[in-house]
Parts: structure tokens; C-alpha cells; sequence
């Protein structure tokens, strides 16, 4: 699958998506254990809803969860990062879900990830982030979804 590249040179894919009325659909970045992981960039302006809402650089042994469904009847790939190579992602398929069961055993550390996975692709009018990882300011204390060491807030008092 195709990856974005950060301006510090980093490959990285959006978490996205959410729902309208019948159908919607989700991706969600995991790490190699299932893990959330810290994005470099969230979008706050412009089109938020079913869209592309955090940018989350990834490393061989990430996962990627693409889930879609029409009245909760959902379709769901799970897929590890295996190679990265410029602006391509080589992937494996680890199980999927499609006409009511999974293709192979679900890893038990990827059950939170794809269950965010389904709830964001199911929300209807989604815009923002649902699975990654937050940083205590170091300011304030307030959680943050970014790893900046100081929140906007304290950004701006400190400017
Ligand atoms: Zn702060």
C-alpha cells in the first residue's frame, strides 16, 4: 500500500474515515503490539468529517486495520507491515473479517485496535483521531495526542 512521506522524511499513513447513514469505513495504525501510536500531525481545519484525521509514522511490524460496513454488516482486512520502501509499504494480510468470521485466529493484542477500528468506521460524521497515543504536556499536564513537549496552549503563552 502506498505511505505518505513526512516532511522530516518518515513514511506514514492518515488514520481516517467514519460513517454516513448506512455506510462508513475506518483505517486505524497500530503498532507491532497492537499499541497506539504517537502522531506527528493532527488535522483540525477544513473537511474533518469521514476524512483523513491523524498522520502516524510507521516501521516495519505496524499493523493497518481497514474496516468497512453497510448497516453494521462489516468487512474488515488486517494487515502488518512488513517492508518500506520510499512511498510503498509491502504488507501482509495477518486475518479478515467478511460474511460473519474471521479468516484465521484474531491476535489477541489487535482486539482493542479493531474494535476502535469498527466504532470509528460506524461514527456517524467522525472527525477526529480515535486510536493514538497521547504525551502529558510538560507545561501543563494536559494529554495531548501529539508528542510536542509542550501543548498548544503552553506553546502560545510561551511565544
Ligand atoms: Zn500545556
Amino acid at each position: 500500500m502506498e505511505v505518505i512521506t513526512t516532511k522530516s522524511g518518515r513514511p506514514a499513513l492518515w488514520e481516517e474515515g467514519g460513517s454516513a447513514s448506512n455506510t462508513g469505513s475506518a483505517v486505524i495504525v497500530a503498532g507491532p503490539q497492537g499499541e497506539r501510536l504517537p502522531p506527528v500531525y493532527i488535522r483540525r481545519k477544513g473537511s474533518l468529517s469521514n476524512d483523513r484525521h491523524a498522520l502516524i509514522p510507521v516501521v516495519k511490524g505496524c499493523h493497518v486495520i481497514k474496516a468497512s460496513h453497510h448497516r453494521e454488516d462489516f468487512n474488515i482486512a488486517v494487515d502488518r507491515i512488513v517492508a518500506v520502501d520510499g512511498t510503498e509499504a509491502v504488507t501482509e494480510r495477518v486475518t479478515e473479517f467478511r460474511d460473519g468470521e474471521w479468516s484465521s485466529p484474531l491476535p489477541e493484542n489487535l482486539t482493542v485496535a479493531i474494535g476502535v477500528a469498527k466504532q470509528k468506521a460506524t461514527t456517524y460524521h467522525c472527525r477526529s483521531p480515535l486510536f493514538v497515543a497521547t504525551h502529558p504536556c510538560k507545561g501543563c499536564g494536559v494529554e495531548t495526542a501529539v508528542n510536542y513537549d509542550y501543548c498548544r496552549l503552553c506553546q502560545s503563552i510561551k511565544a
